[in-house]
């Protein structure tokens, strides 16, 4: 029987949606394991949110402490490291999310374990689980198999339905924190949150992205957005023109999004920026060139000018 511990991410005062589909990558391991999953929850005045995630029938772990407060790695991966230990968890996973790219790697070298990045999901029998994962921006995908006893995680959200609540709950428990916040090397300095009307990139339903093709000009890509109350994406090539700031960025480098629509507007469908939306469940493509790349694995292609096409496309939304 092998524990698998997850780590929860909240932000706001709740939990990141993000966890949910962490808790059911840990599930499908558990399955494949006939182990049992807990969670890790970290942070200062957190224990309320205990019982949020117990609803999901796993034992949840709360470290509430003042030095906990914000999500410094170098404060957070000691006492996962510790409950991990104390749990004797064969698996530690968290979502690939920028606090789980930085948390992880320090979880990982704190106990000796392998690590698997980005994970899309899990293979193997006779209870070893292998994990699936993107190698060259998503073209190749390799089957790893981790060594160590304690094998690390990170997993792609898109790729896991969000966990389910259970029918009964799991139990809260206090973990005891023992960091020392004078011995960090690590302050943090500020966080200056992007604030937005629109919903966050990796959770809208929808996206409109543009390219290269707008020349700077993402009036009709904001508009058909905001029409289908949509997030803005765009390529690296218009992030790198400074036409968009960076977190709009889709691809390999960017974010990688999988919404139920992508239009992808004056984009001519790089490999890099395929990495990050081909998982999406329709795509639009809108390109001049008939040939641009974008139309092999768009759902609905059309050659046409963006500058025609989207306003058009927003009149007939507003419209419906
Ligand atoms: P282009 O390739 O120049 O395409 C512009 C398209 O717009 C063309 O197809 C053109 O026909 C069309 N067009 C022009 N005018 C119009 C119009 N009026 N109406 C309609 N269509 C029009 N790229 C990413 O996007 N995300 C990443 O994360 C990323 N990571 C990378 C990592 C590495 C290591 C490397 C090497 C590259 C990465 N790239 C990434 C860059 C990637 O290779 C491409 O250069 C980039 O995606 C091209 O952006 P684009 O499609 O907007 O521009």
């Amino acid at each position: 029987m092998s524990n698998v511990l997850i780590v929860a991410e909240h932000g706001g005062g709740a939990i990141r949606k993000s966890t949910f589909h962490a808790l059911a990558a840990g599930q499908e391991i558990a399955r494949r394991t006939g182990g049992k999953v807990h969670v890790a929850l970290l942070g200062k005045g957190v224990s309320a949110l205990g019982a949020d995630l117990a609803a999901y029938g796993v034992d949840v772990h709360v470290a509430d402490a003042p030095v906990l407060e914000h999500p410094i790695a170098e404060a957070l991966a000691p006492v996962i490291a510790d409950l991990a230990k104390a749990l004797g968890a064969s698996h530690v996973g968290a979502a690939a999310t920028a606090q789980g790219k930085d948390l992880l790697p320090r979880v990982a070298a704190r106990l000796g374990a392998g690590m698997a990045t980005e994970v899309l999901g899990f293979g193997g029998d006779g209870g070893g689980v292998t994990f699936r994962r993107p190698m060259w921006a998503g073209n190749v995908l390799a089957e790893v198999e981790i060594a160590t006893p304690v094998k690390v995680f990170t997993v792609r959200t898109t790729e896991f339905a969000p966990a389910q609540k259970a029918a009964a709950p799991g139990a809260v428990h206090p973990v005891p924190v023992t960091v020392d916040a004078s011995s960090l090397r690590t302050r943090h300095a500020g966080f200056r949150e992007v604030k937005s009307e629109r919903p966050e990139l990796t959770e809208a339903r929808i996206v409109v992205a543009g390219g290269r093709g707008t020349k700077g000009d993402f009036k009709a890509i904001e508009a058909l957005a905001d029409a289908l109350g949509a997030a803005v994406g765009a390529s690296r090539a218009a992030v790198d023109a400074g036409w968009v700031p960076n977190d709009w960025q889709v691809g390999q480098t960017g974010k990688v999004v999988a919404p139920e629509l992508y239009v992808a507007a004056g984009i001519s469908g790089a490999i890099q920026h395929l990495a990050g939306m081909k998982g999406s469940k329709v795509i639009v493509a809108v390109n001049k060139d008939p040939d641009a790349p974008i139309f092999q694995i768009a759902d609905y292609g059309l050659v046409a000018d963006l500058f025609q096409a989207l306003p058009a496309l927003a009149a007939k939304v507003k419209a419906s």
